[in-house]
């Protein structure tokens, strides 16, 4: 049986700095609803919030409002009041639980944040369907709520290599959306703006990208579960300045732990790659779990997802078309596959979790034999857990904790 004790988990200084980040973007949200100084666009995660800053919107990204539920373990309870409304338990969970969320009228914003009552209400709403068709009906759904209006790109899904065409065809959408964006923020586009607003989200990817990168060292400085919650300022700052500012104090204390060979988990002996979406309400539990097995789960497709490379601020259309389809999530499986295998390699990883989160099919990559065949390839053994993002109804706790404990020993035997 592999060794397991009870550890303490090493705290990452530059959360502190996080929290203050994400205070000030919700606070900032609150003041312009609140006031009307300022416009408000609710954008899907991997969406154009480049466009968005740059004409002078204060962008709100329900995904990680609907994140927030799912840790503060809100969530469960409030799907059955999206289900009500016809949307059912099957599909994406971070729609039904925030729109649960809203229709019960609370928000976990204000357990974090005095004086904060409600999400701040939109001007426009912004998707892009690279990620999955859920997050236009999700933000259908608001826009009929608020009479606001949306406006969105659809994107190629299943992409093995991108190419020109595809390039031009999101390219020509991300133009088209100016006009309309204009005349709701009744301000009028600034080329050079945007410029500045892509140089700055490439910079915070780049930053984003070599703090994730530290957990190649042996053993990491870092786990996904660390990232799950630093990839904050990625997700909703990217674009700003202080974002910029605050992956620079990371990747210090970051490399710091490198040099020092201060490793996130005490003793670290096996390392995991975690394919799929984080399981919300668990990642206390399972950060521990893991620590407990001497084991890091060090790096992941999920918060890789918030690198975007291709930005180039002297073309930012195009780049922006590029960066936003070369997304694992917009791939085909061959791509994925590729993706993968490079990761096991520079991660130097010992095995690999796949997440089958039940309400996301679009994260959850191990339905048409993908870990069989990157286990044929690699020799990496994997295990598939069954879970979910938000709804805890989908998981089975003892069940899980059962398999990683016996996959963990299974690593062992191995070695
Ligand atoms: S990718 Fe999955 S979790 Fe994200 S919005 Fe779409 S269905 Fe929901």
């Amino acid at each position: 049986m592999a060794e397991k004790r009870k550890v303490i988990r090493k705290r990452i200084k530059a959360a502190d700095e996080m929290k203050r980040f994400m205070a000030d973007h919700y606070y900032q949200l609150d003041n312009a609803a609140k006031t009307g100084e300022e416009k408000v666009a609710w954008c899907s995660s991997v969406g154009p919030a480049e466009i968005l800053r740059a004409m002078g919107f204060l962008v709100f990204f329900p995904e990680t409002h609907s994140a927030m539920l799912g840790a503060t373990r809100m969530a469960t309870e409030l799907i059955p009041h999206a289900n009500a409304r016809g949307y059912t338990p099957e599909i994406c969970s971070y729609l039904t639980a925030d729109i649960g969320a809203f229709l019960q009228g609370v928000t976990p914003l204000s357990r974090a944040y005095e004086g904060i009552e409600s999400v701040p209400k939109p001007d426009v709403l912004v998707f892009n369907t690279n990620q999955c068709r859920d997050v236009q009906d999700w933000f259908a759904w608001y826009s009929r709520e608020f009479d606001a209006p949306l406006v969105g790109i659809h994107t190629h899904r299943g992409v093995k290599d991108v190419t020109e065409s595809h390039i031009s065809s999101i390219a020509i959408q991300l133009e088209a959306m100016i006009e309309p964006l204009a005349e709701i923020s009744g301000k009028r586009f600034d080329m050079n703006e945007l410029k500045r607003v892509v140089a700055l989200s490439r910079e915070c990817s780049d930053l984003w990208k070599k703090v994730l990168d530290t957990a190649a060292a042996i053993p990491s400085p870092l786990t996904f579960f660390d990232g799950t919650t630093l990839m904050g300022p990625a997700v909703v700052g990217r674009g700003t300045q202080p974002a910029v500012d605050f992956y620079k104090i990371l990747l210090a204390e970051l490399e710091q732990r490198v040099e020092n060979h201060a490793g996130a988990v005490e003793d670290e002996r096996f390392r995991i790659y975690w394919e799929g979406m984080p399981i919300w309400g668990r990642l206390r539990a399972h950060s521990e779990l893991f620590a407990e097995l001497k084991t890091c789960v060090l790096a992941s497709t999920y918060c890789n997802s918030w690198i975007f490379s291709a930005f180039d601020a002297e073309d930012p259309f195009r780049s922006m078309a590029k960066a936003y389809t070369e997304l694992f999530i917009v791939r085909s499986d061959d791509a994925k596959e590729e993706y993968i295998k490079a990761m096991i390699e520079f991660f130097n990883v010992d095995g690999v979790i796949f997440h089958d989160a039940r309400t996301c099919p679009n994260n959850s990559n191990c339905r048409y034999g993908m870990p069989q065949r990157l286990e044929a390839d690699t020799g990496i053994p994997s295990l598939i857990i069954d879970g979910d993002l938000n709804d805890l109804r989908c998981l089975s706790d003892e069940q899980t904790n059962t398999n990683i404990e016996a996959f963990i020993e299974q690593l062992e035997e191995h070695r």
